[in-house]
């Protein structure tokens, strides 16, 4: 059988005493890309977070590449936490792109692509630079190298910072609403650079609200309320043909939002 690039079984998770993850298992197959939607509040960021151990789960497993996350098990069988070491390196194989981009704005777009493959891989700052340098090509940004974030537009500093992810060479890469704080037009831009890391087969995990993009960038499609799974199944399945009431009904809402309000869902 195929190793998973991402298999999460029965994964809870609560803060305090409320569950915001409960009992949810994913598969996700090398290549492939995976769009999760659902209501604010679902438990969606939440999940990619304890994909790259951010939050610790409370039961059940996650594994990338077949490897554990979080935790070894050892020869008496129970699970024991990671070093801080092993963490770091787990994290590092995982790209995050964030909704409000994170890149840090006191370096240049060149030195933040570079920063982390100086800094943890140790690469050359030749090496690093060339490769940023091909990256920032490949979103269409050869000309900002040395621009500072405040000077680009939003959709300019998602794909920066989606260079910046992949300058890591990820295993996989998990990208949390990553056109929910752009206008159409710069989600489009955004979306476009998704769509061919899709085509090349790079394995995503997509959280957003914007349907548009989960139709134009996953093969399959997880909705998710109040922290369960209710509706998985192709993009056609599920945003075409929902059969749980309570996903017709999220599509419902987010239709009428769109009509009462001219902003980006
Ligand atoms: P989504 O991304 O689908 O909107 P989240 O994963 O952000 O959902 O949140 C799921 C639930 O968990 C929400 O009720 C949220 O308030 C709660 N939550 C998220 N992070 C924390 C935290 N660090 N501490 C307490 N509650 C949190
Ligand atoms: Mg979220």
């Amino acid at each position: 059988m195929e190793q998973l690039k991402v298999e999460a079984r029965g994964v809870w998770k609560s803060f305090g005493t409320t569950p915001v993850l409960k009992n949810v298992s994913v598969s996700l197959a090398p290549g492939e890309v995976l769009g999760l939607i659902g209501p604010s509040g679902a438990g969606k960021s939440t999940f990619l977070r304890c994909i790259n151990h951010l939050e610790v789960i409370d039961r059940g497993y996650i594994a990338v590449d077949g490897e554990l996350i979080g935790y070894r098990v050892g020869a008496d069988r129970r699970l024991y936490v990671l070093p801080n070491k092993q963490l770091s390196a787990q994290r590092a194989r995982v790209g995050m792109v964030f909704q409000h981009f994170n890149l840090f704005r006191h370096m240049s777009v060149i030195e933040n692509i570079m920063f982390a493959p100086v800094q943890v891989k140790k690469m050359s700052r030749a090496d690093a630079s060339a490769r940023a340098t091909q990256l920032l090509k490949r979103v269409g940004l050869e000309d900002k190298a040395n621009a500072y974030p405040a000077e680009l537009s939003g959709g300019q500093q998602q794909r920066v910072a989606i260079a910046r992810a992949l300058a890591m060479d990820p295993t996989l890469l998990l990208l949390d609403e990553p056109t929910s704080a752009l206008d159409p037009e710069l989600s489009a831009e955004v979306a476009s650079v998704i769509r061919a890391l899709a085509e090349e087969g790079r394995s995503m995990l997509v959280a957003a609200h914007d349907l548009n993009l989960i139709r134009d960038v996953s093969q399959r499609v997880i909705f998710m309320v109040g922290g369960e799974i209710i509706e998985q199944g192709t993009v056609r399945q599920v945003l075409d043909q929902p059969t749980h009431q309570r996903t017709i009904q999220f599509f419902a809402t987010m239709a009428t939002g769109r009509r009462n309000s001219q902003d980006q869902g």
